[in-house]
């Protein structure tokens, strides 16, 4: 039996809206529309344009084109369901188009229903506050305000800042029950009740639009000053978007910057300080960020006339806006999307190795009335499956666009595989998920299909799955990471006949390949409990005189030799005489196949280094398939020893996306890697762009000979070129030896025990091992002696890639 551990987190979906950065009219439609939804706020603005526009970066620098910005915007914050501003923008991007709405497909007209909308409004949570709160309470003391606009070029700022509510006639309830539940104060824009506003604590109708939402920001942020020009749109979605990031971030109108400046004065000076830590000292300072509408020329004279400040280290000014449709790099800080949480619930579920289901219910927001529109919220599914014995696949590619994996409904509903988990979109609240299971070969299997590549377990890929099967998953291969025990099974299981060893001459040797006192005995003890190997009696024949092996449950008082095939009598009366019958183990299964279980124990190892030797804090989770014969859509033929998902999770936060991963395993064979297995794997690479390429062998690395070192270290080169479309390293090569294959701690240990070289190369806190494209680089430098690899060729020192919430420095004074 084996269990799944199921977490399950309620959210309202994200929308992302795509709109062209010039649209006015439509900008402010997107932000009256999000005002009447439940956490709209949080719903990004992606910015659409055919040719990337001058003001799009500041000193004429582009690193990426129109098409990879506006993915960019899409991957970071991975929306649920994409709405266009104009039909057909959103064409092109690869996003289902099932999941593409207009404007018009969100709110309802009560006239008319809601079954073609999406979302769920903040009418049902309107109501839940009214009857639990605000009919009770004076609705004075929460300073509730609703904000309008004295002169008109402000109603974009305040819709964005403030929230306001559609104009039409069939959505003007949305205003009256604001303004009938919670009685807001009346407040007329100016910079003076601006200020008086940033003065105190408010709650506009955008902030009441978050009630029972928690949003998890996952890091420290600082304040930021965002100044913009509030007759600019683009401005405007770049406050809107910083905002769904960042929580501190005040915005400051270019048109009343003067009236404002004490106000930004007095703010900057206040959010000042200086923490002493033992790690040295910490800054926190409010960031002056300036908005991409404001030109170079103007910037230096408005900072200084009204926003520096006397005291000269809290001062800190900003040019650039944070690049979040930029790839992130470990290298340099980049923004992360907070998580929003309504409600959570973790079940354990015990399953079925043959039938793996799952059965749950989905989180419903209590305010919700029973029935609406059908979708209307997310639930985001995490599955652990710990130990991982029954090889269940948790881990899929990342795709939020159009993914065709997983498949674990009949009915297939919406599901996507994304960076929080599977998002779903539960339509009734009393109606259980059934999810159907499968191991990472049906995954894998189902995978290859879809991207019309036929895909078959080989010899050498049973081998590998049944020595994995046996051992108990992949916590049960630790058993077998020592090369002493794996060189005995090997010449055991390469005696001809009876792959037998005498029980006291096996455990003796168990007793010298271990080195470790307390893993001999629980490594034996293993060994033969998970029935690699298994006990019997050898007889000698009375007939031939040839020894034969019987297993304890086939020993009888008559037996037949194996060899003569004639009937002898088991020696009743001296059965204690070694020259007749001795206690011997034979090889079974998986652990009787010639060479090296025909390459099984080292591609078992491999996968055991990348599901639970690589990681670090956080834990990774891979799903594994063993060897499998593939057929390209060109025709060609080929195979591989093993292929993993691998993904980094990250406590309580976003995980990274998933990075695919073709192995080639070998044992100790001298020259193993030839020009063959160096050419498969390149042309893997070349059929799924991206992937990472793991070459494993048992040997040392002295073992490899000049070839081989030569011929991977030429597809390294190869793969270390930076694909531009992708914005990675088109193929990261991973060596892994002896060292990593047969180790018995996290990589990072085993490397710092190494010598030197290793642990110059580990030593760094910020050297993310755990990171498949850092490790292929350490690996490159300390095996292939490549330089090393600088990840962001193309992107780096013009500018960091900070958030204004961030700024705060180290100080060594
Ligand atoms: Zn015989």
């Amino acid at each position: 039996m084996n269990n799944i551990r199921v977490d399950i987190r309620l959210r309202p979906i994200r929308f992302g809206f795509m709109v062209r950065p010039d649209d006015q009219e439509k900008i402010l439609e997107i932000f009256r529309i999000n005002t009447c939804l439940w956490g709209g706020i949080f719903n990004p603005i992606i910015p659409f344009f055919q040719d990337v526009p001058s003001w799009w970066e500041r000193f004429g620098y582009h690193f990426e084109d129109a098409k990879q910005i506006i993915n960019g915007y899409m991957d970071f914050f991975e929306p649920d369901f994409l709405v266009e501003a104009e039909k057909g923008i959103a064409d092109g991007f690869g996003y289902d188009p099932n999941r593409v709405i207009q404007l018009t497909d969100i709110l309802a007209d009560p006239e008319k229903g809601s079954w073609d909308k999406h979302g769920l409004s903040v009418h049902d949570l309107y109501s839940e506050l009214y009857k639990e709160e605000f009919r009770f309470e004076s609705r004075r003391k929460h300073n509730i305000v609703h904000v309008e606009a004295r002169d008109n070029i402000f109603d974009g700022f305040v819709a964005a800042h403030f929230g306001s509510f559609p104009v039409q006639e069939e959505f003007a309830y949305f205003e009256h029950n604001y303004k009938s539940v919670f009685d807001p104060k009346h407040i007329t824009l100016d910079a003076s009740t601006l200020q008086e506003l940033y003065e105190s604590r408010w709650t506009s109708a955008l902030g009441m639009g978050c009630a029972k939402l928690r949003i998890n920001h996952h890091h420290r942020q600082d304040f930021a000053l965002f100044i913009l020009d509030v007759e600019e749109s683009k401005d405007l979605v770049d406050l809107w978007n910083l905002r769904a990031v960042s929580q501190n971030v005040v915005p400051i109108p270019l048109q009343w910057i003067e009236e404002l400046s004490p106000f930004c004065k007095k703010f900057i000076l206040d959010n000042y300080r200086l923490v002493r830590r033992d790690s040295g000292n910490v800054i926190y300072r409010a960031t002056s960020m300036f908005s991409r509408s404001i030109p170079d020329n103007k910037i230096e004279e408005i900072y200084k006339n009204y926003l520096h400040v006397d005291k000269e280290r809290a001062n800190i000014l900003q040019v650039w806006y944070p690049p979040i449709w930029r790839k992130s790099s470990e290298k340099v800080f980049s923004p992360k999307r907070p998580t929003l949480e309504a409600d959570e619930k973790s079940v354990d579920i015990q399953i079925d190795e043959d039938n793996p289901e799952i059965r749950f219910d989905p989180l419903f927001p209590e305010f919700a009335s029973e029935y609406g529109n059908k979708f209307r919220l997310a639930n985001v599914i995490r599955l652990e499956n710990w130990g991982n014995a029954s090889q269940i696949a948790t881990v899929f590619p990342w795709d939020y666009k159009n993914p065709s994996l997983p498949t674990f409904q009949i009915i297939r509903n919406l599901l996507l595989p994304t960076t929080e988990g599977f998002t779903i979109f539960p339509e009734y609240e009393n109606f259980s998920e059934v999810w159907y299971l499968v191991d990472g070969t049906t995954a894998f299997n189902q995978w290859f299909n879809e991207n019309q590549v036929s895909a078959t377990l080989s010899d050498a890929g049973r081998a590998t799955q049944q020595i994995i099967q046996t051992l108990g998953g992949i916590i049960g291969i630790h058993a077998i990471a020592h090369k002493g025990l794996i060189e005995l099974l090997n010449k055991i299981a390469n005696r001809p006949v009876t792959k037998t060893s005498r029980y006291q001459t096996f455990r003796k040797r168990i007793d010298c390949a271990i080195t470790n006192e307390v893993a001999k005995k629980r490594i034996f003890e293993a060994l033969v409990e998970c029935k690699a190997v298994e006990l019997g009696l050898e007889l000698k024949c009375h007939k031939c005189g040839d020894w034969s092996w019987y297993p304890v449950n086939q020993l009888d008082y008559s037996l037949t030799c194996s060899l003569c095939l004639k009937p002898f009598n088991f020696p009743v009366t001296d059965p204690e005489n070694n020259k007749r019958s001795r206690w011997a183990y034979r090889v079974i299964g998986p652990f009787a196949l010639p060479d090296y279980a025909r390459g099984g124990y080292a591609a078992a190892l491999a996968i055991r280094f990348f599901a639970s030797i690589v990681n670090e804090i956080d834990r990774a989770a891979v799903t594994w398939s063993p060897g499998q014969n593939l057929e390209l859509p060109t025709g060609e033929k080929m195979e591989t020893d093993f292929m993993l998902w691998y993904q980094r999770k990250q406590f309580l936060r976003t995980d990274h996306p998933t990075e695919m991963v073709f192995g080639e395993a070998k044992s100790f064979a001298k020259s193993a890697f030839k020009k063959d297995d160096v050419n498969k794997m390149q042309l893997l690479a070349k059929t799924f762009p991206g992937s990472i390429l793991v070459f494993a062998t048992m040997r040392e690395v002295e073992n490899l000979t000049r070839g081989e070192i030569n011929r991977i270290k030429k597809l390294a080169e190869w793969g270390r070129e930076y694909d531009r479309e992708r914005q990675q390293s088109r193929a990261p090569v991973i060596l892994l030896t002896h060292t990593e294959l047969f180790a018995t701690d996290r990589f990072r240990s085993v490397w710092r025990k190494k010598g030197e070289k290793y642990e110059t190369l580990i030593k760094p806190g910020s050297v993310r091992s755990d990171n498949l494209r850092v490790l292929a680089d350490l690996t490159q430098q300390l095996y292939l002696e490549m330089p090393p690899y600088n990840s962001v060729p193309i992107q780096q020192s013009h500018q960091q890639n900070q958030l204004p919430s961030t700024a705060s420095t180290q100080d060594g004074s």
